[in-house]
């Protein structure tokens, strides 16, 4: 399903190899994709929120950063606890700190897209979508010199069009299966219960950034799910368990 790590993307038959249609093709920068993105995937029209074939890991994923005074202490906690995490940023965020995503990517944690302006992206215009990912990715990118290969889209909405744009671009679309609604910024008890009755093998967990509950919530998930059995791997690590056997959500939902 995924292409080699080490073939460069084959943008000139993204229309005929990939299953990507001539009408997104032309929106796309060919030099562009070459220069940030990483190799493309075909079009599935899948979305990844659990592998329950991983065994005893999951992936530990923050979203909407990175946010000063947030950032460093999540990146503290999961490194003083050697565990690694996924960090789902916000391009507009990224663009005012990118120190902070190097912070994030060289304490050994992977970064996602989450879009440039966390507005609602299956209501966009195509060329919209496009906007949002390569400024984001951009960012990223230069900040970094890693070129992210995940995308979790705002509020978990999207469409065919968003999940073709993405696979054009080789960013695996990342939903979750594990939400303790941290954001409406529950008592630390709550985010600390609900993450630990609902995860099982393979589980993607989904938390936000910015969130002094969660923050303060973190070392007890930690700690529970270490005594548990559970071990820490990033999001491409899990996609990457088992490759040929990923448990995919195959949400193919249409929310317009
Ligand atoms: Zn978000």
């Amino acid at each position: 399903m995924s292409p080699e790590e080490n073939i460069s993307p084959q943008i000139d038959n993204l229309d005929k190899d990939y299953g990507i249609s001539t009408f997104i093709f032309k929106l796309l920068n060919k030099s562009e994709i070459e220069k940030l993105f990483g190799p493309p995937i075909p079009f599935n029209k899948r979305v990844f929120g659990y592998n329950k074939s991983a065994g005893k890991v999951v992936a530990l994923t923050f979203d909407d950063g990175p946010i000063p005074e947030y950032t460093e202490k999540y990146v503290d906690i999961l490194k003083s606890m050697e565990v690694k995490a996924t960090f789902f940023v916000i391009g507009k965020n990224a663009q005012k700190h990118p120190e902070l995503l190097k912070y994030i990517y060289e304490n050994g944690n992977e970064i996602g897209l989450h879009s440039y302006s966390h507005f609602n992206m299956s209501k966009m215009k195509p060329e919209q979508m496009v906007e949002e990912l390569y400024k984001t990715q951009k960012i990223v990118v230069e900040s970094t010199g890693v070129k992210p290969i995940l995308f979790r889209p705002p509020y978990g909405a999207f469409n065919k069009t968003l999940l073709e744009i993405s696979d054009a671009l080789g960013l695996h679309v990342v939903l979750w299966n594990v939400d303790p609604d941290d954001w409406r910024s529950p008592a630390v008890e709550n985010v600390v219960n609900r993450v630990i009755s609902h995860t099982k093998n393979g589980s993607v967990i989904l938390m936000h950034e910015g969130k002094t509950n969660t923050l303060a919530a973190l070392p007890q998930i930690i700690e529970k799910l270490k005594s548990e059995g559970y071990s820490f791997v990033t999001v491409s690590e899990l996609l990457n368990y088992e490759k040929n056997n990923i448990a995919n959500n195959n949400q193919e939902q249409q929310k317009d």
